[in-house]
């Protein structure tokens, strides 16, 4: 029998189960699909996220293929400002971003999971718990039962909603461009790494460097269809409001998502806890909401192994990181102001301070036993 059932096999559920595993737990991960998910989603391991990965012994075969980024660049006009990531070499073993595609990562968690940890075409129905355990139902008609559950189950939230944890939940006005190109954006911005941010007067435009293309991320309004902001013509016109010189660049994908602000009014009900993007959804600048679910995960394993008074304090310190830290930080990162000017006039002592929050540095392990 499993010590702790995971709904979802999502990063954070994966992540989860390897860190029970490496300290002698035993998961079982009920998910609801037939396989991984192959989505294009997050693109960014922050070097907390990269500490915690390397401890549970998955960063090495998620770096062949990814690329390093050691600086940041912002832009407006003539102005503009680096920070190089190397200010948290004190901190951190992994003083850089890591750009990758989460779909590497789900794969290097299973890889290193006991074989038969999860069961596919199982999404959770049901759940109930008593003073003992905690019982789910399968939608393939198992019935799971262990001391512990956790909804890993994403957005949807299932078993959130099963155990009656509310959600708020708030859409930004405003939804995001993709377009991916296969041109070395590094060729035509002087001093760019691996991450741009861009500010005209029209708004700002970010440029990630990934290991087959570079992806330009723009705000439509509200008001604009998702057609309208992927017809070719409005396309090049945003790109040229930044980088006039490549209007006519090759673009071999565009896409258009919306994005959400969410969060759990508790990680904890009774037996039950949240982790990832069932707890928590914040605007997807910044490349946090993935990264925060992975520190849930580490956290709460190490909470698991303690018991119910290490699980009451993760579940209230979780939650405190959620409101105070990353909820404000993705939203401040959404409002940007005079980013390039404030950018340029830190002091290092400054620029490691934005460094440390903008890694969540400061927040990673706040919940651990
Ligand atoms: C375009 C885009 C870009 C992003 N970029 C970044 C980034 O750069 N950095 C970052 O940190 N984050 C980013 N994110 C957010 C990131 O993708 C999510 O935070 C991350 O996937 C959350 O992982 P998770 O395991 O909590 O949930 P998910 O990845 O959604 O996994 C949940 C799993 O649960 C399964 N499931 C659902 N219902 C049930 C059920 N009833 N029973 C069992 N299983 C169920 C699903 O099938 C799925 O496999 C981005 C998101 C998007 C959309």
């Amino acid at each position: 029998m499993a010590d702790v059932l995971i709904a979802g096999a999502g990063p954070v559920g994966l992540a989860l189960a390897l860190a029970l595993h490496r300290r002698g737990i035993v998961a079982r991960v009920l998910e609801k699909r037939d396989a991984l998910s192959t989505a294009s989603r997050a693109s960014t391991f922050h070097p907390a996220t990269s500490d915690a990965l390397d401890e549970l012994g998955v960063l090495a075969p998620l770096l062949p293929g990814g690329m390093r980024v050691d600086r940041i660049l912002w832009r407006r006009g003539d102005t503009s400002a680096t920070l190089a990531l190397d200010v948290l070499a004190d901190e951190t073993r992994h003083p850089f971003r890591w750009h990758r595609e989460q779909q590497y990562l789900t794969p290097a968690l299973l890889a290193a999971l006991p074989a038969g940890t999860v069961r596919f075409n199982a999404g959770v129905v049901a759940c109930e718990q008593d003073a003992t355990g905690v019982t789910l139902h399968a939608a393939d008609g198992t019935t799971h039962r262990a001391r512990h559950a956790v909804g890993c189950d994403g957005a949807s939230g299932a078993l959130r909603d099963l155990v009656g944890i509310a959600a708020e939940t708030q859409d930004y006005a405003h939804r995001v461009l993709r377009i991916l190109t296969p041109i070395d954006l590094r060729a035509h911005v002087p001093g760019l790494d691996g991450l741009a941010y861009l500010h005209a007067d029209s708004g700002s435009c970010s440029l990630l460097r990934m290991p087959s293309n570079w992806r330009l991320i723009f705000r439509i309004p509200p008001e604009m269809s998702d057609d309208a902001a992927m017809d070719d013509t409005h396309a090049r016109a945003r790109i040229a409001a930044f980088l006039p010189s490549l209007r006519d660049m090759p673009i071999e994908g565009r896409d258009v998502y919306g994005v959400k602000r969410a969060m759990a009014v508790s990680y904890r009900a009774g037996r039950v806890m949240l982790a990832g993007d069932a707890a928590h959804l914040t605007n997807t600048r910044g490349g946090m909401n993935m990264n925060a679910g992975i520190h849930d995960a580490m956290t709460l394993a190490a909470a698991l192994a303690q018991g119910d008074a290490a699980l009451d304090h993760w579940a209230a310190a979780r939650l405190r990181v959620v409101r105070e830290a990353l909820l404000p930080r993705t939203d401040a990162r959404v409002s940007g102001g005079d980013e390039v000017a404030r950018m340029a006039a830190m002091t290092r002592d400054e620029q490691r301070v934005w460094a440390r929050e903008a890694s969540m540095l400061d927040i990673a392990r706040l919940g651990a036993a």
